[in-house]
């Protein structure tokens, strides 16, 4: 069994979405938001995120998968569930939860600028910028996350450990001793 090691705990993920939440609500005052969540990853952050934001918002999920390996991404995206909301001339944000090569950001990006939003920006939780390999912009990010596979607050590893107050990071037993 792979082993749970803490990187954040609740107390410190709700201060760091307040921070983010205020930002955002400063940067968008007086307009609306439409608020896109990345399933599955993101349900939790979006509902914590969406309870803090003060503007006015209306919410959708899109879903995408990658096909790869457990924990490393393969680079093909493909959308499992299209948004059901019209974004056209709208001011988007997608909420993602953790963003590690770039790929299905910059997919979603393009995707969400193709229905004709007028602007599209991004809120992550995590960003693993160190493994970066397509360039895509985060403005709002909670915490620049260490080169490791994470769990927990609604991320998985082979559909567990979603309900996870915190975030751990997945020691596998052949990694050994650190
Ligand atoms: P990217 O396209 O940026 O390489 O990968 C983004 C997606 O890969 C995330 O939405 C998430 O589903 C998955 N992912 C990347 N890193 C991790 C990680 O450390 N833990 C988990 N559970 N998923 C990850």
């Amino acid at each position: 069994m792979p082993e749970l090691l803490p990187v954040l705990d609740q107390e410190t993920i709700e201060k760091l979405i307040d921070e983010t939440a205020r930002r955002i609500s400063e940067d968008y005052a007086g307009r609306q938001l439409v608020l896109i969540g990345v399933l599955k990853g993101a349900f939790i952050f979006m509902a914590d995120l969406v309870r803090r934001l003060t503007i006015p918002v209306t919410i959708d999920f899109i879903g995408t998968s990658s096909y790869g390996s457990q924990t490393v991404s393969s680079g093909h995206i493909r959308l499992t569930r299209q948004i059901g909301v019209d974004v056209a001339g709208r001011d988007v944000l997608i909420v993602e939860d953790i963003v590690d090569t770039g790929r299905t950001l910059a997919f979603l990006v393009a995707h969400l600028r193709s229905l004709g939003a007028r602007s599209v920006n991004v809120c992550a939780l995590l960003d693993k910028r160190a493994r970066r390999q397509v360039e895509v912009a985060v403005p709002y990010c909670c915490y620049a996350a260490p080169d490791a596979f994470l769990v927990g607050y609604g991320l998985d590893y082979d559909e567990r450990y979603r309900q996870l107050p915190g975030i751990y990071r997945l020691k596998f037993e052949s990694e050994g001793t650190p």
